[in-house]
């Protein structure tokens, strides 16, 4: 936390919006929001800006510009290895209000049970030899593939569409949260 200085000048001045909040460093890029690494934002929920009650969703972020998915269709293990190495990393905690924890805990759940029934069909010719596998095998698969991705999906708060040395952007934050922010200089 940053000690307060009485003697400091008002920051309000220096932002343009009438509507200046008690922000924490924070500035809006397009649809997203760029905030530095390490940052806590206010008690606002970063989906909705509802109260978020003092909840904070921390992540240690990471990414890695898309331009190396190319490298990716040469040689995955390869990529992975330039992934661990040069990807870029940040930590941010952000406000999250109570129906937002719970639509990410309804996905989460959602897509287990999902990965649970397609495991469940994959597994069916076993105990109905007599069966035709194809069907259940087949749609298993597709149920556990839909289960892992609407889980990671659904689940997902926080998207880094950037991360460079000192700031990330963060997508899917809420219009309204973003428009309180001053606009990125650019
Ligand atoms: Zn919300």
């Amino acid at each position: 936390m940053e000690l307060e200085n009485p003697y400091a000048p008002p920051k309000a001045e220096l932002h343009e919006s009438p509507r200046q909040p008690e922000r924490t460093d924070g500035w809006r890029d397009g649809s997203m929001l760029v905030v530095p690494k390490g940052a806590e934002l206010p008690d606002r929920c970063l989906k909705c800006n509802a109260p978020a009650q003092g909840y904070r969703f921390v992540r240690n972020l990471s990414w890695l510009n898309p331009l190396w998915f190319i490298l990716f269709l040469m040689s995955p293990l390869i990529y992975i290895i330039v992934y661990l190495i040069i990807r870029k990393r940040g930590r941010v905690a952000v406000g999250l209000c109570q129906r937002h924890r719970k639509l990410r805990g309804q996905a989460i759940a959602i897509g287990w049970l999902t990965m649970l029934a397609g495991v469940a069909g994959i597994l069916s010719p076993v105990a109905f030899p007599t069966w035709n596998p194809t069907i259940p095998v087949f749609g298993g698969i597709v149920l556990l593939l839909a289960g892992v991705v609407g889980g990671i999906v659904g689940s997902q708060v926080l998207i880094p569409k950037r991360i460079n040395k000192e700031f990330i952007w963060l997508d899917k934050v809420s219009p309204e949260l973003l428009a309180e922010y001053p606009a990125w200089p650019a």
